[in-house]
């Protein structure tokens, strides 16, 4: 009977497939897929591999093996190694902190494929002795996640959530590096979301609508601040909060453009720059929650849902602040 060397029916997620019998006879029938490959092992070292099609194993088709088992004819010693060369999806998710040690908690799904069989095999296969399906997708995951929280970690919590997007590329770029070199393509990534706990929530609120993290971090914590503030209008004015409004104001202003001058008689006289307006109504609002621009007045953010605070007068408020920050209404 001749020895048929064949997967049979690959699950769905599965990336390798080791092939039972160690014991190979020459003349046995290989039978390897469309988007596989079969790689033949001995001692943890690769010698031969074979691309899909039907091949009788020859001592043409196994150079290496043939040279190894010394040019004799009876069956030999061989791990059969089939590899999926199609595309793969993962889930990931973890926990990591952002550089100012914000926790955050991160979600989203990932692509991959082999691209390099032989040095997929020599580094995470026989590398790290996992000959099992299930083995290979828990490291490639593990793997992944890894990766997912050093790269993170670099960035501040108002990129996270303001730009999620750069974020999102400039990771998958470092994440492919690390994919490349055990011999895979990360064919894409999406970060579906991130989240934070309630006080760096707050923190970040008044990050956002200041754009001064130094005064921010400065501040004890931001519960003691809220606290303040609830206390009465005038509680917070005797403390580092009175710096809020003010920041705020300063925050940049756009510069109208230069009118061409057009008309006769006499030109207009150079513009002196324009003394701070009320800076909120002149301010693109952003949503302190998710960082994305919001319609002016907004009740809720277009983009994550969440209800947008604000005083009578719509300065937007922090969560549970009694009075405005900005300009002390009462909060009901
Ligand atoms: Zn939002
Ligand atoms: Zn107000």
């Amino acid at each position: 009977m001749v020895q048929v060397i064949e997967w049979v029916n690959p699950g769905e997620d599965e990336i390798i497939w080791r092939y039972p019998n160690e014991v190979i006879k020459w003349g046995a029938q290989l039978i390897v897929h469309e988007y596989e490959v079969a790689v033949f092992m001995r001692d943890g070292k690769i010698y031969d591999v074979l691309g899909p099609g039907r091949h009788t194993l020859t001592t043409q088709n196994l150079p290496l093996l043939y040279k190894l088992v010394g040019g004799s004819n009876s069956p030999f010693k061989a791990t059969v190694i089939f590899v999926s060369m199609k595309q793969f999806q993962g889930r990931y998710g973890g926990e990591t902190q952002t550089r100012e040690l914000a926790p955050v908690k991160y979600y989203g799904v990932y692509w991959f494929k082999v691209a390099d069989p032989v040095l997929f095999i020599t580094e995470v296969v026989g590398g790290q002795s996992l000959y099992d399906a299930q083995d290979v997708t828990k490291f490639i995951r593990a793997y992944f996640n890894e990766g997912m929280m050093k790269h993170l970690s670099t960035y501040s919590i108002v990129d996270l959530f303001q730009n999620l997007d750069v974020v999102s590329t400039q990771v998958k770029v470092k994440l492919m590096e690390d994919f490349r070199r055990l011999g895979l393509e990360l064919v894409d990534v999406k970060i579906e979301g991130v989240n934070t706990t309630d006080e760096w929530r707050q923190r970040l609120f008044w990050l956002m609508q200041t754009g001064n993290a130094q005064a921010v971090m400065q501040m004890d914590t931001v519960k003691q601040v809220a606290a303040e503030l609830g206390k009465s209008p005038g509680a917070g004015m005797g403390t580092g909060m009175v710096l809020v409004p003010q920041l705020f104001q300063q925050q940049a202003q756009p510069i109208p453009p230069a009118q061409p001058y057009a008309g006769g008689g006499t030109p207009p006289a150079p513009q002196q720059p324009q003394q701070a307006a009320p800076a909120q109504t002149q301010q693109q609002e952003i949503c302190p929650y998710c960082g994305k621009p919001i319609p002016p007045g907004a009740r809720f953010c277009p983009y994550c849902g969440h209800e947008i605070k604000r005083c009578p007068n719509g300065h937007i408020v922090p969560e549970g602040a009694k009075f405005c920050p900005v300009c002390g209404a009462k909060i009901e």
